[in-house]
Order: structure tokens, then C-alpha cells, then sequence
């Protein structure tokens, strides 16, 4: 009997599998193994909400194993160690795994490889598992990756993508190798209140739902903050709950502008996860360094601590803010302005937000979190680093009647109309409405003055006043 070890990681899923493809090809028994890394949790990336998200998808892929005849197995330790473990157990001629982008994961590809070598097992890493496109497919002449997103873009949509696998068969899982018990949401504290479910089958569930309702109108429809209509299907993709390949090809086959504008969302996350494969230090080292001095000290103390609680005085940044503490979650066009508060209306260390973004976003992905904030804070791809989002101008144009704003700030929620985001012009009955909203903690020009004094004053450029 030949036996292989499929080691999932951020690909929780059975349909569109290359390693568990080839694995079943290539043996008579395959065991498919998670390990609950410590030295993921050693390195902080282990949230409560996305150990949450983890459980749902390590029960589903368990129950969608044992409907084929066979199971998950579960370890806890150091990754290594376990799938070496496992492997000799097993005693497996193979093991198989989705390539990563990470630092992390590069490092844990090269101590396997090491660490199999010894025995007599063989190490497959699989490309365009986690990506559409694997990282590097694509370069331009002079360099290892692409640096900007448009000229990528145009590369990545000449490229055919590989084509889709079909959910296995039967498989077989030797009887000898034992696993824990599955870990579950019970016993998690700190978890959002509106925390989606995971799982492939809620993956497919809601990837089916959106192709034949959201996409036709994406293209109009993404940055509407209240109208909430873009696809929610992140946590599926970073968890791997559903292929990015699939999704494109089914996306494409959904067909017209709102399916392109999607796709091309889709090319951002193929994007950021070359640039962080060929710069692995991007997660937390500026991209592009600016020379920053951030703001520290008691009063940037303050100011931090009112964002992450949301309360600014800023109403869209404001709701935004505690979205993502009551879901988990946070609209794209949210986060870009938050972000963009944090890192250059308050001046602070981009790092900051993005580790608060990584405590509780339930998609949280070091390619997609830490190169967003990059690219926002002007230390990373985008080709326009000065650019500072005016909250009151983003409030005309995404939330226009203030319906996003009403529906996450309860302070506010008695106020009617456009006037929900500008509460300290408000006097009389209307004024004390919202009693208990704070005073904004900063005024706007005085944000942009202090930008435009780090960064040069070329640099630096405010959108157009409401
Ligand atoms: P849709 O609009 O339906 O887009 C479809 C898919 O395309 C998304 O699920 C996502 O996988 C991908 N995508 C969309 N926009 C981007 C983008 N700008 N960069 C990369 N991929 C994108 N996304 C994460 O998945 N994890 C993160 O940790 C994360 N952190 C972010 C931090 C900041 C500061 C910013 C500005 C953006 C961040 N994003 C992150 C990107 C984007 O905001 C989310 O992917 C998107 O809001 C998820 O919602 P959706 O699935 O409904 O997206």
C-alpha cells in the first residue's frame, strides 16, 4: 500500500484540490491532516474570530471526507514535527502541500523539505492553490515582480488560468493513524457578535448565491457602504473554503461588467500576494520607505484608542470602525478610510491599524491586510502615495443619506438625511440627540497640514472638499 499525506493549510476545501488530486493519484491511502500550528500562534495570527471561522471549516472538511469514507486528522504542535509524525506513522512516501507566499510559510516549506529528506518521504509543493495565478507566473523584464497593479493586471488577464478539479471520489485513510478531537467555537472568547460561518459547503452556498443575485450590479454597487453589495466571500478565500481559480471561472462564465469588476478585485488578491512572495519583509517593513516619524506619545495614545473604538467624532469612520468590531468584517471602501484616518489624517504608524485589523478581521491575510494598509499609507504599491481620503467627501459619495452611518453608530441613529455626518453643525433638539457622540478629535485641514509637513508638501493631496 502506498500512503501520502495531504497537509492542508489555507486551503480548507475538497473541490478544486491539486494536492489532494494528486496525492489520491499517486497512492492506494491519503491522509489528510491540519495541524494547529503553535507557531502560528507564537507569531500573534491566531484571533479569536478567525479560530472561530477555522473550527467551522475543519468540521466541514471532516464531514465532506467521511461522506467520501474517510476523515480528517487533527495534530497540535509544531507543524514540522507533527507532519513528520504523521508521515512516519502513516509510514507515507509522500507528502503534499499548496505552495504559500509568506515568510512563514516559505520557511515552513524549507524545514519539511529538510526535515522529510531524512527519511524516505518526498516533499510536492502545488502552485495556484491559494492563488489564481502562482506568485512569479507572471514578471516584468527587469524585475522579480510586478510593483504596480495596473500593468499586472494586464499581464495576469492574458494568462489561462488552469482548469477546475472536481471534488474526489472515495478515499481511504489508514486505520492507524489517530487524530484529536475537532476544535470548536465553544470556548472562544472575544469572538464578534455577527461573525459569518465557514465552511466549504457555506463557501459554495454563498459563492452560488452571489454569482445569480450581486455580481450584475457590482460594478455600480461595490462601494455602496450601506447597500452592503459586494460578494462577502474574503473569509472563504483566505481560509481556502473556495477556490480562486473556481471563482474566477465561474465568475467569467456569470459574464458582463459587474463579473469583470469582480474578477479584477480578485487580480488585486493574485497582486498583493506576488509582491509579498517576492518581499516577504513587506508584511512589516515599509514596501517603499518614506523616512516616517510617527506620531507616539500620549496624544497619539489617545487618538489611536478612539479609532479603534470608533469613536473619532468622524461618523463614516466612526461606523466603519465598529463594523468590523460587531462583524468581524468591514466594506472595502470602509477600510480604505479608515486607514487612510489612521495613517495620514492622524499620522500613525500604519503597522498599528493594521495589527488592530488583524485581531479581529475574520479574513485577516497578511499578503491582503498588511499591502493594503501599505498601499493606503502611501509606503506601499500605490502610484499615487499622497493621495489623503477626506471622510465628510467619501460620506457625500458612499453613504449619501447617512443610511450606513445610522445603521452602526446608535448615538446617531435618531438624526435624519445627510446631516448624520456632520453632527457638530447640528444645534437645538437635533444637537441633543446625539448627546453622548464625541467632538471630532481632529480638524481635517490640521491632519493634512501635519501629512503634508512629514511627507513634503507635493506629496500630499486632499480630496475635494463636500
Ligand atoms: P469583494 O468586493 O466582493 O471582492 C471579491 C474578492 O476580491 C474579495 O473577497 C477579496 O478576496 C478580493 N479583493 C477585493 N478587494 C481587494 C483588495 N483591495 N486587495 C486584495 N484583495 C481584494 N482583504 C482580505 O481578504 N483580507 C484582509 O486582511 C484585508 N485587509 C485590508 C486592509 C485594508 C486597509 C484595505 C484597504 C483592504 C483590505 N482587504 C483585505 C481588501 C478588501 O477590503 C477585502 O478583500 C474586501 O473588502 C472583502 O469583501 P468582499 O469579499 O465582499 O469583497
Amino acid at each position: 500500500m502506498t500512503v501520502s499525506v495531504v497537509l492542508f493549510t489555507s486551503d480548507l476545501r475538497l473541490h478544486d484540490h491539486p494536492p489532494l488530486r494528486a496525492a489520491l493519484e499517486g497512492s492506494s491511502a491519503v491522509v489528510p491532516l491540519f495541524v494547529r500550528d503553535r507557531g502560528v500562534e507564537a507569531a500573534g495570527f491566531a484571533a479569536p474570530n478567525r479560530l472561530a471561522f477555522l473550527a467551522d471549516c475543519l468540521r466541514d472538511l471532516d464531514a465532506g471526507l467521511r461522506e467520501r469514507g474517510g476523515r480528517l486528522v487533527v495534530r497540535t504542535g509544531d507543524v514540522v514535527e507533527e507532519v513528520c509524525r504523521v508521515a512516519a506513522e502513516a509510514a507515507a512516501g509522500e507528502v503534499h502541500l499548496a505552495a504559500g507566499v509568506s515568510a512563514y510559510a516559505h520557511r515552513r516549506e524549507q524545514r519539511l523539505r529538510a526535515a522529510l529528506e531524512g527519511g524516505r518521504c518526498r516533499l510536492h509543493v502545488h502552485d495556484a492553490v491559494i492563488t489564481a495565478l502562482p506568485p512569479g507566473a507572471v514578471a516584468p523584464a527587469s524585475s522579480d515582480h510586478f510593483a504596480v497593479f495596473t500593468p499586472y493586471f494586464r499581464r495576469w488577464s492574458q494568462q489561462r488560468l488552469r482548469d477546475v478539479l472536481g471534488a474526489p471520489g472515495r478515499i481511504r485513510v489508514p486505520d492507524a493513524v489517530g487524530s484529536e478531537r475537532l476544535p470548536s467555537r465553544r470556548g472562544l472568547s472575544g469572538l464578534s457578535e455577527r461573525l459569518a460561518a465557514g465552511g466549504e459547503a457555506e463557501g459554495r452556498r454563498r459563492l452560488t448565491a452571489w454569482l445569480r443575485g450581486g455580481i450584475a450590479a457590482y460594478e455600480e454597487r461595490h462601494d455602496d457602504l450601506a447597500g452592503d453589495a459586494t460578494s462577502r466571500l474574503s473569509p472563504h478565500l483566505h481560509f481556502g473554503t473556495l477556490s480562486p481559480v473556481e471563482v474566477v471561472h465561474r465568475a467569467r462564465r456569470a459574464g458582463g461588467p459587474g463579473a469583470e469588476a469582480f474578477v479584477r478585485q480578485l487580480v488585486w488578491r493574485d497582486f498583493h500576494h506576488q509582491v509579498l512572495a517576492a518581499r516577504p519583509a513587506a508584511a512589516h517593513a515599509d514596501y517603499r520607505p518614506r523616512h516616517d516619524r510617527w506620531r507616539s506619545g500620549s496624544a497619539a495614545r489617545a487618538d489611536i484608542e478612539a479609532w479603534r473604538e470608533g469613536r473619532t467624532g468622524y461618523p463614516l469612520v466612526d461606523a466603519a470602525m465598529r463594523q468590523l468590531r460587531h462583524e468581524g468584517w468591514m466594506h472595502n471602501r470602509g477600510r480604505l478610510l479608515t486607514a487612510s484616518f489612521l495613517s495620514k489624517t492622524l499620522y500613525v504608524d500604519w503597522r498599528v491599524g493594521a495589527r488592530h485589523f488583524l485581531d479581529l478581521l475574520v479574513d485577516g491575510d497578511v499578503a491582503n491586510n498588511q499591502l493594503n494598509w501599505q498601499w493606503v499609507a502611501g509606503t506601499g504599491t500605490d502610484t499615487r502615495p499622497g493621495r489623503v481620503l477626506n471622510p465628510l467627501a467619501q460620506a457625500r459619495r458612499h453613504d449619501p443619506d447617512g443610511a450606513y452611518v445610522r445603521r452602526w453608530v446608535p448615538e446617531l441613529a435618531g438624526l435624519g438625511g445627510p446631516a448624520v455626518h456632520q453632527p457638530w453643525r447640528l444645534s437645538g433638539p437635533e444637537r441633543a440627540e446625539c448627546a453622548g457622540y464625541p467632538e471630532p478629535i481632529v480638524d481635517l485641514s490640521d491632519g493634512l497640514a501635519r501629512f503634508r509637513r512629514a511627507r513634503g508638501r507635493a506629496g500630499a493631496a486632499e480630496e475635494p472638499r463636500p
